[in-house]
């Protein structure tokens, strides 16, 4: 086992891993810009490195100085968290080209997955179910592109091959808007993820929005650790997860969950993954992988009693995976809401000092988060705080447990989006479970204020 690794990440997951490490006996390092000096877990870290002003792309997406914060500190591995580097295959590269083991999968297998076409075509010959859409990249000409879309049958949607982060994306509903479309965010991506290349798919009307999580080892030992439903989402963002998806049988569950693990074996997949997939008419379709631990890992921990970041660092130093697929039962129901310093209904960001921080407790209660009371909120990231995670025997029971603990949470100083979750727990729409990817946004604009 390591015996010290570096976390070149922030925010709530730099605590979590740091957790992980504390449990397995491991030195974390803990690094931070300027502007997250305070951070809890710099606080409480044995030994910390400043890798430069607020800015990320000085910071944390600055892969030389986290190299050579790993280097100083003598750690032998580096968990990228989620976000920022995370998903970067050439720096996973140079962590490994530098000596250092890097926590995740190989540069190759994210390289595949980084980009969307690439990782549609491994997966349908992996015998994975994918939206219908062009074979690969589209090309430039108009006769061609027009074509494809015909074939599809509109409404279609033309994303980005480099895409993330629900950017880069754009639906089309009619052949007089499609070669426009399809400029527009070819040069979007370019700009943005520095790839112009861009692919279609059908658009699903009314599919939701289901994940399975993977963990996989060196030893081609691979399971899968049930659903996600991640449906609740506003401009392609989560807002709130839950595990298991309401409505869906064991089997469909199952079936697709036996794909993903025979995908990952056949592409020699290791650590943690997610396969996401929208789900419409009983038919899972295949959207992207996210090859690293997701925010909302909270909620397949608590139904499997799998610890997700610690399996990642146990497999990152060659072990086994401790457990069979035999051995993963499902048990209860989990809900995980992400608390973001912004207003609650006109989503802009709220940094600032946090004055009060009371978080929520009692039976079936998890709160991960690096803020406390009299923290500074830097306006520099991304606005998540914190999460509220929740699990009760029943879905019902579990969003009893869910209401009482917004309930209880005091935070002032700044904004949040805690009234929001308040009032999604109370809808009877979401209550009864099974809502769409739409949903939100249009319980949204029903609730306009
Ligand atoms: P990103 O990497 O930016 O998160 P994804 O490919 O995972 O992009 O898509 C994000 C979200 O966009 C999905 O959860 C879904 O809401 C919507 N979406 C993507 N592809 C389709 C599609 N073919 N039909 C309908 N909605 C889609």
């Amino acid at each position: 086992m390591f015996k010290k690794i570096l976390v070149a990440n922030r925010g709530e997951i730099a605590l979590r891993i740091q957790r992980a490490c504390r449990e397995l006996g491991i030195k974390a390092v803990m690094v931070y810009s300027e502007a997250d000096r305070d951070a809890k877990y710099v606080k409480l870290a044995e030994e910390s490195v400043c890798i430069g002003p607020a800015a990320s792309a000085l910071s944390y997406l600055n892969m030389p100085a986290l190299i050579s914060a790993a280097e100083v500190t003598d750690a032998e591995a580096i968990h990228p968290g989620y976000g920022f580097l995370s998903e970067n295959a050439n720096f996973a590269e140079r962590v490994e080209q530098s000596g250092f083991q890097f926590i995740g999968p190989t540069p190759e297998s994210i390289r595949i997955m980084g980009d969307k076409v690439s990782a549609k075509q491994a997966m349908i010959k992996a015998g994975v179910p994918c939206v219908p859409g062009s074979e690969g990249e589209l090309p430039d000409d108009a006769m061609q592109i027009r074509g494809i879309a015909k074939k599809i049958g509109y409404p279609v949607i033309i994303k980005a091959a480099g895409g993330g982060g629900g950017r880069g994306m754009r639906v089309v509903h009619t052949e007089a808007a499609l070669i426009n479309a399809v400029q527009m965010t070819k040069a979007e991506a370019g700009a943005a993820f520095g790839n112009p290349a861009v692919y279609m798919e059908k658009f699903l009307q009314n599919p939701r929005h289901i994940e399975i999580q993977i963990l996989a080892d060196k030893h081609k030992n691979a399971v899968y650790l049930g659903e996600r439903d991640c449906s609740m989402q506003r401009r392609h963002q989560k807002i709130l997860e839950e595990a298991p998806a309401p409505g869906i049988p064991r089997k469909l569950i199952e079936k697709i969950g036996e794909r993903c693990v025979a995908a990952c074996k056949k592409i020699g997949y290791r650590g943690a993954g997610t396969f996401e997939f929208l789900f419409e008419n009983g038919e899972f379709y295949f959207i992207e992988m996210n090859t690293r631990v997701q925010v909302e890992h909270p909620v397949t921990e608590w139904i499997t009693g799998v610890d997700i970041v610690k399996t990642q660092i146990m497999v990152a130093a060659g072990e086994k995976l401790p457990f069979t697929q035999r051995q993963i039962e499902i048990r209860g129901h989990a809900i995980e809401c992400r608390i973001n310093a912004e207003d609650a209904y006109k989503f802009t960001p709220s940094p600032g000092r946090i004055t009060m921080w009371h978080p929520p407790g009692g039976p079936g209660v998890r709160v991960d988060s690096h803020v406390y009371t009299n923290y500074f909120v830097p306006p520099n990231y991304d606005s998540m705080i914190g999460k509220i995670i929740v699990h009760g025997d029943t879905r019902e029971q579990a969003m009893a447990r869910m209401r009482t603990a917004l309930a209880e949470t005091v935070v002032e100083g700044i904004s949040t989006n805690i009234p929001l979750h308040r009032e999604l727990m109370v809808d009877a729409k979401f209550m009864s479970g099974g809502t769409n990817i739409h949903y939100l946004e249009s319980w949204l604009e029903q609730h306009k204020r």
